[in-house]
């Protein structure tokens, strides 16, 4: 009984550390330190993980280069889960590129707000933001399109998470999702089961705003790449080097825009 436990127990923080980074730790850390409190060690666990969430990591995470994204006007996480899981910290340039392309998109576009996904962990180059390997040094952010209903402009998305509502390619249009399949990449479009819930299916893309985004992002000094999926290029007219194909190992960016930045 007590191996199953302790079996479980460590399940647990490892998917809380897969989720959060450092809650698996904590969990730990709590569980022994209240181990003579009953149920309400989980409690005790969920007050400190918030503590560090909200105050102290924040403070902690610019000693080793990272810094929570700055929330403002321009600027938002799609929902309260990326800043919940620490997933919004980036390197001090990605955070002031952000700040920029996002002020620009306003001049033009007043009352639409940048709208971000997951970014790094706080801590440890290398540690990989799961499911993406690569956004494991501070300098990547995925970030969402904009979208309109009819013909007016909207802060909704299509999907909770964010992710896996896709604008996806006509009948005319390069379909790379079918092509990475058909090599034997299923994970291609496995994010199609991480939306968290749809709606908004009236949503549609909204073309000109996604593509003043693309520019002011691949303007930027600190830009070093920008994927989206190859028919969106093309629909939206972007050519630009920086401007890549991902390649079948990763997901289909069709529902999202990934910056990495130098
Ligand atoms: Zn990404």
């Amino acid at each position: 009984m007590k191996f199953l436990s302790g079996a479980i127990h460590l399940l647990i923080a490892a998917f809380l550390t897969a989720l959060t980074q450092v809650g698996g730790v904590l969990y730990i850390i709590c569980l022994w330190l209240f181990r003579k409190k009953g149920w309400k060690k989980y409690a005790y666990f969920l007050g400190i993980y918030l503590l560090f969430t909200f105050v102290f990591i924040p403070l902690l995470a610019p000693s080793v280069g990272r810094v929570r994204i700055e929330n403002s006007e321009t600027i938002r996480p799609r929902n309260y889960f990326y800043m919940l899981t620490n997933r919004n910290y980036v390197t001090p340039e990605l955070n002031e590129a952000l700040k920029q392309v996002s002020k620009e998109l306003q001049i033009h576009y007043p009352n639409l707000e940048l709208a971000y996904l997951d970014a790094n962990f706080p801590f440890i180059d290398g540690f990989p933001l799961l499911p993406h390997l690569s956004h494991n040094d501070g300098k990547k952010i995925d970030l969402c399109f904009f979208y309109q209903k009819n013909d007016s402009l909207t802060n909704k998305k299509p999907s909770w998470s964010g992710y896996g509502a896709y604008v996806a390619p006509n009948q005319n249009e390069w379909n790379q999702t079918i092509a990475c399949k058909n090599k034997g990449h299923w994970q291609y479009d496995f994010t199609k089961y991480i939306t968290f819930g749809t709606w908004n299916a009236e949503l549609n893309l909204a073309q000109q705003p996604t593509k003043e985004l693309l520019k002011n992002i691949l303007k930027h000094p600190k830009t070093s790449k920008v994927f989206i999926e190859p028919h969106l290029k093309d629909r939206l007219g972007v050519q630009h080097a920086k401007l890549r194909f991902h390649g079948c190992q990763a997901v289909r960016h069709d529902d999202h825009i990934h910056l990495q930045v130098q």
